[in-house]
């Protein structure tokens, strides 16, 4: 899998579907090699009031090893039904349940779980960051040398935190540890 966040979305009036064109070549995070296009997928992105939107991605092929990886858009996250807005503003107590008057919403056990995956993954992110970032984002080095978890600068810094968070992880070839819910998609 790989994660962009280069790209804009056309609209396609005919199906309601959203497609995306990227406005970058994508690198196999196994091996390096250029991607090329394979075939495209639809995917939905679910909102929180319970909307459901359809979007094109692609599939690619790497010409390296030649293993395939779905193109994702950072607007999602990977095997999670929910945008990555909606993720993150669970996780920051944005989007509470004192919130949702809804069915449609994701439920209390959703965003209690989402919190659970975030737990369970924040040492993982916080290593992969701390040992990759001061090359990959060219950070201070003082940030580095006050030992403050970089997860948290982030968080504090970028709204779109999470999107940031999981292109990172990702496209190097690192993956989080899963959590079985109902807000999880394969
Ligand atoms: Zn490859």
């Amino acid at each position: 899998m790989v994660i962009i966040s280069n790209y804009e979305l056309e609209f396609n009036k005919e199906n309601g579907r959203f497609t995306v064109v990227v406005g970058a070549i994508s690198y196999c995070p196994l091996c390096q090699s250029l991607l090329v296009y394979r075939e495209s997928v639809l995917r939905y992105g679910k909102r929180e009031g319970g909307g459901r939107i359809p979007y094109v991605l692609r599939k690619l092929k790497c010409t390296g090893c030649r293993s395939t990886h779905r193109e994702l858009i950072d607007k999602f996250a990977p095997y999670k039904h929910y945008e990555a807005d909606v993720i993150s503003g669970s996780i920051d107590e944005i989007i509470t349940c004192g919130d949702l008057d809804s069915e449609d919403y994701p439920c209390e056990t959703t965003m209690t779980r989402w919190k659970e995956w975030f737990d369970l993954n924040k040492p993982n992110i916080e290593g992969i960051l701390r040992s990759t970032s001061h090359v990959m984002l060219g950070l201070d080095e003082s940030i580095l040398a006050t030992k403050k978890p970089l997860l948290e600068e982030f968080r504090r810094l970028r709204s779109n935190w999470l999107e940031f968070i999981l292109q990172f992880i990702y496209n190097l070839g690192n993956s989080l540890l899963p959590i079985n819910h109902c807000g999880s998609s394969p």
